[in-house]
C-alpha cells in the first residue's frame, strides 16, 4: 500500500504517533461492526484540568475503551479514571478525589465530507484520544472543589482555617451581629478567596 507512506507523512504533521493517546486503528479495519477493546494506562498529559483541580501531569490515567468501525468512521467509547489533586476553593487545603468519566467520540474517516469542521477525524489510520479525554475530564471537574461540603473557609479577620479553629476569638471584640455576617460572607462570597490565597504562594 504505497499510499500509506504519504498518508503517514501528512499525518505526522498533525499527530504524533508516539503520543500514548494517539491510537492506531489498523487492526480494526473498516468493516462496519468490527470492534476492538483496549485497556491502557498512560501518563496524564500536561494541563489536564482547570484552575483549582486536575489530573497531575505524569500521574496514571487509566483508559478502558472500545473502538467500533461504523459507516462514517470509528466510534471510540469507554471510561477514563484518574486521581484528581487540587485545593479547596474555600480554605485552600489540598483536595484529592477519584475521577471516573465516560468518553464517546466519533472520528470520521479522513476523506469523509462531514460538514462540521469540528468533527474529530482520523488522520490516516490514527486517531487522537487526547482532546476527547480532555473534554470529558474538564467537564466533570467541580468548578469550585471543596475539602468537605460544609467547609467554613478561612476567618476573614486572621485567615486561619475555621474548621481547625472553630469559634476562635480576636482581641478586638467583634459585634456578634458582624461576626454572623462574616460567616455568611465566607460561605457565599467565595470567588475572592482563592485569588487571595494564590498571591501568598
Ligand atoms: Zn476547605
Ligand atoms: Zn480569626
Amino acid at each position: 500500500m504505497p499510499v500509506v507512506g504519504s498518508y503517514w507523512k501528512s499525518c505526522a504533521m498533525r499527530l504524533d504517533p508516539r503520543s500514548p493517546l494517539v491510537i492506531n486503528t489498523h487492526e480494526l479495519g473498516r468493516r462496519p461492526g468490527s470492534m476492538r477493546t483496549r485497556e491502557l494506562t498512560v501518563s496524564a498529559p500536561a494541563d489536564l484540568g482547570i484552575e483549582l483541580i486536575g489530573v497531575p501531569e505524569g500521574s496514571p490515567l487509566q483508559l478502558d475503551f472500545r473502538l467500533e468501525a461504523v459507516m462514517e468512521g470509528v466510534l471510540a467509547s469507554g471510561t477514563a479514571r484518574a486521581t484528581l489533586v487540587g485545593e479547596c476553593a474555600r480554605c485552600l487545603e489540598p483536595v484529592e478525589d477519584d475521577l471516573d468519566v465516560t468518553l464517546q467520540e466519533l472520528y470520521v474517516y479522513p476523506e469523509s465530507d462531514a460538514e462540521e469542521d469540528e468533527a474529530s477525524r482520523l488522520h490516516g489510520e490514527f486517531l487522537d484520544l487526547e482532546p476527547t479525554v480532555r473534554d470529558a475530564v474538564v467537564l466533570a471537574l467541580p468548578y469550585r472543589p471543596v475539602c468537605s461540603p460544609d467547609c467554613q473557609g478561612l476567618c476573614l479577620d486572621c485567615g486561619v482555617r475555621l474548621a481547625d479553629n472553630p469559634g476562635h476569638q480576636h482581641d478586638e471584640s467583634v459585634d456578634p451581629r458582624w461576626a454572623a455576617l462574616s460567616t455568611m460572607t465566607v460561605n457565599h462570597a467565595e470567588p475572592a478567596d482563592p485569588a487571595a490565597g494564590r498571591d501568598e504562594e
